[in-house]
């Protein structure tokens, strides 16, 4: 496969289900200077009833992954539908991707479209809270895969089996944990601490562009 050629200046959210990515997410792609762009957003977009979206979400509601080659291909066609009306722009942006890449193979096959310069990592000991947050954001957002515990255990055993090993994959040098137990607000301040550097050092530094 050819190398695309630009490679999109991205951080990656990244940890267990419920634990504050696309709350975080949210907030920090409301901000000037940040894309924000969730993959679990991306395949709830795609009608249900098209080839794509039946694949997709037979995986779904069985809480486990959508296949590797899957994901990246539907993930890229929508970066590119956002970049192509210019919600996304590259060089003034920092791509904040949330939800991806969930196994080793999705952040190899991402190494082609984007480039890391930071993992954040939200840390959460407590499931039991974890589930509690996954429980009530299925009454609010009124997802099929929240609203079942069995479908939200299968959830975490799959993030235990092929999404902790992820975080392997990069060097440790790019990794900042932060505690997710916090306030909504207190995780923003810290996530906020582990972004803002690297923004100005990209877009704002030295030869600003
Ligand atoms: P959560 O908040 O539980 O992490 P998401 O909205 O990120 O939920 O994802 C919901 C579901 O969408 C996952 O359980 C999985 O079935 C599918 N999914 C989302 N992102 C990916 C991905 N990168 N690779 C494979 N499947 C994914």
């Amino acid at each position: 496969m050819p190398m695309p050629a630009e490679r999109y200046r991205s951080v990656l959210l990244y940890g267990a289900p419920g634990v504050g990515k696309g709350t975080q997410g949210r907030i920090l792609g409301t901000i000037p200077g940040f894309f924000h762009l969730s993959s679990g957003d991306v395949f709830r977009s795609i009608d249900v009833r098209s080839p794509d979206g039946k694949e997709v979400s037979a995986f779904m509601s069985r809480g486990e992954l959508v296949p590797d080659d899957l994901t990246i291909r539907l993930w890229r066609r929508a970066l590119d539908a956002r970049i192509a009306t210019t919600e996304y722009k590259p060089h003034e942006d920092l791509l904040i991707l949330d939800g991806i890449p969930r196994s080793v193979g999705q952040s190899q096959l991402l190494q082609g479209h984007i480039e890391a310069l930071g993992v954040i990592h939200l840390v959460s000991t407590d499931e039991p809270k974890m589930i509690e947050r996954i429980r009530r954001r299925a009454i609010r957002e009124n997802r099929a895969d929240d609203a079942n515990e069995s479908v939200i255990r299968r959830r975490f055993e799959i993030y235990r089996q092929q999404t902790a090993p992820v975080i392997d994959f990069y060097d440790p040098g790019l990794i900042a944990e932060v505690d997710a137990l916090g306030s909504p607000a207190e995780v923003l301040r810290d996530v906020l601490e582990c972004v803002i550097p690297i923004q100005n050092r990209i877009f704002y530094g030295n030869g600003r562009q």
